[in-house]
């Protein structure tokens, strides 16, 4: 990745941006998140396929914000995520230069919005092939089925909130779960309220994830969570063709009506 530490090292010295937020090896030999300032620094960023972890989720933190104009590594979920909370206006584009990388691990040179969006466009939106092959099984399963499915795994549920935390779009200051006036769901983890909780995420994000795969990934206690969330994706696609992160100018699904909006699913 010679272009992108070259790219990155050219940013801070040009001081065009203040941090580029990138990948580094861990000491465990994973890849972590990297925050460089220091153009110094920049041959540490590598890009691999351990380099899995949505970036974005740091573009909303105060103490990211702290530094000043960044600069992001971003493959196609990031790019994704960047536009959709340019869409919330919670980043805003001339805040970012995006450090393109394609599925094949190349650098892509990305000068703008419009060039992320026309890019976005040539890509395939769809759930990743390993998880659509699981939500195949789960739709052929009856709802009795579904039901107990779903009901396994939620009672593993430690309500540790990884799965928010790491997810970029769940950068409410301050969660649903965490009102206690009025109590919307339970504090403690119980099956009654993990369900409550999972069911208002997935509510939540509907329209809105981009199918990066990451509160899975975080989770503890390894509950496939994101498949939730990758249903609703897939629900939005089919009643409404809207793939979340497409533009910097997307509606919000669950709070826009349109005349020929399909209504299949009122029963
Ligand atoms: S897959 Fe999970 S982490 Fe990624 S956008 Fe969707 S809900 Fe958020
Ligand atoms: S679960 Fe809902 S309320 Fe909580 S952080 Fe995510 S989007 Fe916000
Ligand atoms: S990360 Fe896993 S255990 Fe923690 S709240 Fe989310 S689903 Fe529950």
């Amino acid at each position: 990745m010679i272009n992108l530490v070259s790219r990155a090292d050219e940013l801070l010295e040009s001081k065009a941006v203040q941090v580029v937020i990138g990948y580094e090896a861990g000491s465990t030999g994973k890849a972590r998140p990297a925050f460089i300032t220091d153009p110094s620094k920049t041959g540490s960023l590598i890009f691999d396929d351990r380099c899995v972890q949505n970036l974005a989720v740091y573009l909303t933190k105060k103490e990211v914000r702290y530094f000043g104009k960044a600069a992001i590594v971003a493959t196609l979920p990031i790019m994704r995520s960047i536009m959709m909370l340019i869409s919330e206006q919670q980043v805003f584009a001339e805040n970012i230069v995006v450090l393109g990388v394609s599925a094949e691990g190349k650098y892509i040179d990305i000068a703008g919005i419009e060039v992320m969006q026309q890019y976005i466009a040539t890509c395939d939106l769809g759930n990743p092939a390993k998880d659509q092959e699981t939500l195949a099984m789960l739709n052929k399963m009856s709802t009795q089925q579904k039901f107990d499915f779903w009901q396994k795994e939620l009672s593993k549920c430690i309500k540790c909130y990884a799965c928010r935390q790491a997810c970029p779009m769940c950068y409410c200051t301050r969660c649903a779960v965490e009102c206690n006036q009025p109590q919307w769901i339970p504090v403690q983890s119980n099956l009654h309220g993990n369900t409550d909780w999972h069911i208002l995420r997935a509510m939540h994000l509907a329209g809105r994830c981009i199918s990066c795969g990451e509160c899975g990934r975080a989770c503890p206690v390894n509950i496939p969570c994101h498949l939730l969330t990758m249903h609703m994706a897939d629900q939005v696609h089919n009643y409404f063709n809207v793939y979340a992160g497409t533009t910097d100018k997307m509606s919000s699904v669950m709070s826009t009506f349109e005349p020929n909006d399909k209504e299949s699913f009122i029963q």
